[in-house]
């Protein structure tokens, strides 16, 4: 067998297990085992490339695997979970960075003459299509970094004429990778790689501009898909295949993704990306009359939820972003343990876009020990919402506000929320009078069946299981 026909298939081994993979990675159950098998695939991958390259010195190739190693662990052992999502994009970018860089050293070598390709076009093409995307992801992630971590505005930042010179950059980099395709590596193809990799590197910035702080896991799940776009195409430049397929799958896994995310919020990707949304104070932009807030904040005690939630026997737990805040989740299973024993049937009810990315309460609660079966989408938990006796809200807002689905002024009208106003009692915990991401007012905290349990969730959480200890002591 020819050492082509080798390598290929064992690329197409490595493919098969990423594609497996990530299927299992759609089911909670089959997760861990998705995350093996695409492992394997990984490494089925590096360890074919690495023998089949002619690797001229290890040295530079040991010296990244050890510094790339000692990052990513130092990463996962320190950086918090409600820090995931900066992590996410700052890892997109580096992705586009890295493509960039293929792109550009290929580019380069066919100029010094190193190397001659065998079909110039389709090779300048590759590197033109590389060096974009890798170029638009390296700095829209750094960006949306930056925005996330606060070391900017999370605000979306507009000015007058922004789309049309957005509209004109990209115009720009179109005609510079016609010429640099039509000329192949000459001086015109050098002047014109410079002006598409510089527009690149800016459109990136100015493309994440307008985007809000709320909005931004969208973008950061569409970086994450161009990130494997780029290198896609950067394996279309260095001719190699799995990094064909893995960019694929990275870049269509992204989309999808971002699709689920911006169906959850019913917003159009075009939406997410071009309207600022929240660059005005969302309340005002509600208007006064349909989604006037009324009634009055009334607040419980840990030691009166205690009593509302030990006479209930149907509980749901509403979890959101507070939750992740204050890392209340082993707190809160510790809670649904003991209502259980004391007879109740606790579920958990699950927004889609609940949080700051996707899954994240699933993430949390597994973390948790929750035991998956108590877990329930909203599809699924909304028409038992009015059987339910107590619906304990924790540190969502946005996902329980009912303005998204009965005041069609508000900015989030039509977003699918939890019901939770229809269960006989609510008690929501919050630290005080805080907004959700939409920055909008809720309704929900003022109706005549809510009560609010302020404080930070883990805190109040561990007076109301204190009070059920108390019970159990006695
Ligand atoms: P949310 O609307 O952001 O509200 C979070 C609430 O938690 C706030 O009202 C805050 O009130 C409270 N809070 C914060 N820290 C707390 C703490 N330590 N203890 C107790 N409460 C605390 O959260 P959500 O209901 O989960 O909604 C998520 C939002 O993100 C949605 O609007 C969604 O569209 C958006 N989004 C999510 C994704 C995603 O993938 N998950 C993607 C795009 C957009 P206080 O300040 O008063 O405490």
């Amino acid at each position: 067998m020819s050492r082509e026909i080798l390598v290929n298939s064992a690329y197409i081994a490595a493919s098969i297990l990423f594609i497996l993979g990530l299927k299992m990675l759609g089911r909670q159950t089959t997760a861990r085992r998705g995350n093996l098998l695409s492992g394997l695939g990984m490494l089925i991958a590096i360890v074919v490339t690495l023998l089949d390259q002619h690797v001229v010195s290890f040295t530079w190739i040991v010296v990244g695997l050890a510094a790339g190693t000692a990052i990513g662990l130092a990463c996962a052992l320190l950086v918090r979970m409600t820090s995931m999502p900066e992590m996410v994009a700052l890892l997109n970018g580096f992705g586009g960075l890295a493509s960039l860089i293929v792109g550009a050293a290929e580019f380069f070598r066919i100029r010094g003459g190193t190397v001659t390709p065998e079909h110039a076009a389709f090779t300048s093409t590759s590197i033109y299509l590389t060096v974009l995307i890798g170029g638009i992801t390296f700095t829209g992630s750094v960006y949306a970094f930056c925005k996330l971590a606060e070391w900017l505005s999370g605000r979306p930042v507009l000015f007058a004429g922004q789309h049309i010179v957005n509209g004109l950059m990209l115009a720009a980099m179109l005609g510079a990778g016609g010429l640099f395709v039509a000329t192949g590596d000459g001086r015109l193809a050098l002047a014109s790689f410079g002006v598409f990799t510089a527009l690149a590197l800016v459109l990136g910035w100015t493309l994440v501009m307008p985007i809000g702080g709320g909005d931004m896991p969208v973008v950061i799940s569409m970086l994450n898909s161009l990130s494997g776009l780029a290198a896609c195409a950067a394996g279309f430049v260095i001719r190699n295949n799995v990094l064909v397929v893995a960019g694929c799958l990275v870049g269509t896994s992204g989309l999808i993704l971002t699709a689920i995310m911006c169906r959850a919020m019913n917003r159009s990707l075009a939406n997410v990306l071009f309207s600022g949304f929240g660059a005005a104070p969302a309340a005002s932009a509600a208007g006064p009359e349909a989604g006037a807030i009324t009634g009055e904040l009334k607040p419980i005690s840990p030691e009166d939820s205690f009593a509302v939630l030990e006479a209930a026997r149907q509980v749901v737990i509403i979890p959101g972003y507070g939750m992740a805040v204050s890392q209340a989740q082993h707190v809160v299973r510790e809670l649904a343990e003991m209502l259980e024993r004391n007879g109740a049937e606790v579920r958990f009810a699950i927004h889609p876009v609940a949080g700051r990315m996707p899954g994240h309460m699933n993430v949390l609660l597994a973390e948790a020990s929750v035991p998956y079966e108590q877990l329930v989408e909203m599809d699924a938990i909304n028409p038992l919402m009015a059987s339910m006796d107590v619906a304990v809200v924790i540190g969502a807002n946005d996902v329980v506000n009912p303005a998204a689905a009965r005041d069609k002024s508000s900015p989030i009208y039509g977003m699918p929320i939890i019901n939770a106003h229809e269960a006989r009692t609510v008690i929501a915990l919050k630290r005080g009078k805080g907004t959700g991401f939409s920055g909008l007012e809720n309704q929900l905290f003022l109706l005549p069946n809510t009560r609010m349990l302020y404080g930070d969730a883990k805190a109040s959480l561990q007076g109301v299981v204190a009070e059920f200890k108390s019970l159990a002591g006695a």
